[in-house]
C-alpha cells in the first residue's frame, strides 16, 4: 500500500481521489485550507512552505504519490487574479518542488496535477501572463491581466493552467524527475460538477456563459469518475506516461481545435537531436 499526498482534499475532485485512495487502503496526507490532516493556505508562500514540510514530517520522507488538486476557478473580487496565481500555479510548483526527493525515494512515484481544458479553449490568454509565472513572478503575470477589467479572472485562471502545464512538461522528461522514476502528469477536465462549478453557476451572467459552452456530449461530467482517472494515473498502468496532459472534457478541446495537435516536431527542435545522432554514428 502507498503513502500518498492530496491537495484540495477537503472537496470536489480532490476530496474524490482522496477518498478513493483511503478505500483502497493507501495513507493519504490531505492538504487543504480547511478539514485537513495539513491545513494550510496554499496562496501564501508560509502556508505552501508549511504544506510542504508538514508533510514530508508526516511521511518520514517517502511519497509514493501525490495528486495536486487544490485551485479556485473564475470569480468577483479584486484580489482574485492574484490569489489564482498562487494557489493554483505557485500551490503545485513550490511543493512539487519541496517534495520532489521524497518522491525520488519510493520506487515509481505518480504524480498527477489538475489543470483543465480551460488551457486550450479560453482565448486571448497573454503570453506573458504564462512567461512571468514560469518565471516565477506573481505580481506581473497579475498586471498582465489587468486590461480585462471583470474578465482578469477568467484570463488569470487560464493563464495559471497553461503555465502549470508547461511547468509539467518541462519537468517531466528531465533526469531528476523521470529519470528518478517519478512519472509526473496533468489531467485536464472540463466543466465537472463541483462546489467550483456550483459557485461558477449561481452568477447569473457566468451561468450563462458555462452553459452555452460546446460539449459535444452534453451535460457536465462527474467528481467521482474524474477521482477514478487519477487513481488509475496513479497506478502501475501509467509506468510510461511521463508529461502528458489528458483531456476528459465532454469533447470541448476537440470540437475547438480538431487538427490543432498531435503536430509533428518542429525542425528547429530536432536539429540537436539529429546533430547528436550523426556525431553518434561517425
Ligand atoms: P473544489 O472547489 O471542489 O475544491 C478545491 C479545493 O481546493 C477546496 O477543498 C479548497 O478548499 C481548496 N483550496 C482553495 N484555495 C485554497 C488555498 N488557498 N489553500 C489550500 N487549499 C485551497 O474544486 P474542484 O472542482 O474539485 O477543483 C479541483 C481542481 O480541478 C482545481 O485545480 C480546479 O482548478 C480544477 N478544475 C476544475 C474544474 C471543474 O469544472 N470543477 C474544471 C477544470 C479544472
Amino acid at each position: 500500500m502507498g503513502v500518498y499526498a492530496v491537495t484540495g482534499s477537503a472537496s470536489g475532485m480532490g476530496r474524490a481521489v482522496a477518498d478513493k485512495l483511503r478505500a483502497a487502503g493507501h495513507t493519504v496526507i490531505g492538504v487543504d485550507v480547511k478539514e485537513a490532516d495539513v491545513v494550510a493556505d496554499l496562496s501564501t508562500d508560509s502556508g505552501r512552505q508549511r504544506a510542504v514540510r508538514e508533510v514530508l514530517a508526516a511521511v518520514n520522507g517517502r511519497l509514493d504519490g501525490a495528486v495536486l488538486a487544490a485551485g479556485l476557478g473564475p470569480g468577483p473580487g479584486k484580489d482574485r487574479p492574484r490569489v489564482i496565481a498562487q494557489v493554483n500555479y505557485f500551490g503545485v510548483v513550490d511543493l512539487l518542488e519541496g517534495w520532489r526527493s521524497a518522491l525520488a525515494a519510493s520506487a515509481s512515484a505518480k504524480v498527477v496535477v489538475f489543470s483543465s481544458n480551460s488551457t486550450t479553449t479560453t482565448p486571448a490568454v497573454p503570453r506573458r501572463t504564462v512567461r512571468a509565472l514560469l518565471g516565477g513572478d506573481a505580481d506581473k503575470a497579475v498586471k498582465s491581466v489587468r486590461l480585462f477589467g471583470r474578465g482578469a479572472s477568467a484570463i488569470m485562471y487560464a493563464g495559471s493552467k497553461i503555465a502549470v502545464s508547461r511547468w509539467i512538461r518541462r519537468t517531466a522528461v528531465r533526469g531528476d524527475w523521470a529519470g528518478a522514476g517519478i512519472r509526473l502528469n496533468a489531467l485536464a477536465p472540463g466543466a465537472i460538477m463541483t462546489p467550483l462549478l456550483e459557485e461558477q453557476l449561481s452568477n447569473p451572467t457566468e451561468s450563462k456563459a458555462v452553459r452555452a459552452f460546446p460539449v459535444p456530449v452534453g451535460g457536465f461530467g462527474d467528481a467521482g469518475q474524474l477521482g477514478d482517472w487519477a487513481v488509475f494515473m496513479l497506478s502501475d498502468a501509467a509506468d510510461f506516461l511521463c508529461g502528458s496532459v489528458v483531456f476528459v472534457d465532454g469533447g470541448s478541446d476537440a470540437y475547438f481545435r480538431p487538427d490543432a495537435w498531435p503536430r509533428p516536431v518542429p525542425l528547429t527542435r530536432i536539429a540537436t537531436y539529429l546533430f547528436r545522432f550523426v556525431r553518434f554514428r561517425r
